[in-house]
């Protein structure tokens, strides 16, 4: 009887241990806001697919590596239709080029975006015509869609700006009485010289000098296709490829550019698509384990 008792925990035990390696199915999973501007922070928990490629709102692009599996985050865009439904599809691969693709139907919830009035100058009007403006948007969302491989930030991001916050994420704006589209960031209405600090860590990939509209102008790149801008600097204190860690000055509030007074625009970013800043003050335990 013992023998046999002694036997059944032997299988059990056996059981345990071949579970895991008879079912390495991938899970996705999806967590975060599915509002235009939140962030979908995906990810598989798989110990054999190594490498895959998201596909998501008209865009694609590679997973990267985290300690569970593969990982990324997404921007629900701004101008998704609020009530429809969008597939994510993701398309993964193992170590022999055997492949699976995985599906995930998200719907679109609304989220209330006020509407913004403002009034601005003829000649800061112009500038948004300005074919140099062009030139440097082409820029500015090359470095905005640069996805460098590896985590550069660790755990929540910071305030960039102690100043108080001036205009929010999302709204709806009306220039000069004609729509104008979303902010894509936030804005932080400080005194001229204020200091301008890091979020989180990374590196300084694009410093545009006095740019037409976005003026002095800094980004930062945090890996993973996260990024974050830096608009209307009165001065810059970093230069490109430069490590940032978080708290560091970048800068100083200032009103170049298109600008009706200082400010701090401050704008975040999954591969080229706007996302709330506030989401990243508080990121999923489980998304992103190896930061804590
Ligand atoms: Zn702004």
């Amino acid at each position: 009887m013992r023998r046999m008792k002694r036997f059944s925990l032997l299988l059990f035990l056996l059981g345990l241990l071949m579970l895991p390696a008879r079912a390495d199915q991938p899970v996705l999973r999806v967590r975060g806001n599915t509002w235009p501007g939140g962030i979908l922070f995906v990810s598989v928990e798989t110990g054999r697919f190594t490498s895959g490629t998201w596909h998501w709102a008209g865009q694609s692009g590679a997973l990267t590596r985290a300690p569970y599996g593969l990982r990324t985050g997404l921007a629900v865009p701004l101008d998704a239709s609020v009530g429809g439904t969008a597939t994510l599809r993701l398309a993964l691969q193992d170590a022999d080029g055997q492949a699976l693709e995985l599906t995930r139907k998200i719907r679109v919830e609304n989220k209330w975006r006020p509407v913004q009035h403002l009034t601005m100058s003829a000649s800061n009007e112009a500038k948004y015509t300005d074919p140099q403006a062009d030139r440097e948007e082409v820029r500015v969302l090359a470095a905005l869609r640069d996805l460098q491989p590896g985590a550069r930030w660790m755990g929540n991001f910071q305030e960039p700006s102690q100043g108080p916050r001036s205009s929010p994420f999302g709204v709806r704006r009306v220039r000069n009485g004609r729509t104008a589209g979303f902010h894509r960031g936030l804005d932080y209405a400080d005194w001229t010289g204020a200091p301008v600090v890091a979020p989180a860590g990374g590196v300084v990939t694009l410093v545009g000098p006095d740019y037409v509209l976005l003026g002095n102008c800094v980004v930062v790149n945090h890996g993973e296709g996260l990024t974050s801008l830096y608009l209307h600097l009165s001065r810059i204190d970093v230069r490109e490829g430069q490590v940032v860690q978080p708290g560091q000055v970048l800068g100083a509030v200032g009103n170049t550019g298109a600008s009706i007074g200082p400010h701090l625009h401050y704008a975040t970013y999954f591969h080229g698509e706007p996302i709330d800043p506030d989401l990243l003050r508080a990121f999923p335990r489980e998304w992103a384990p190896e930061a804590r």
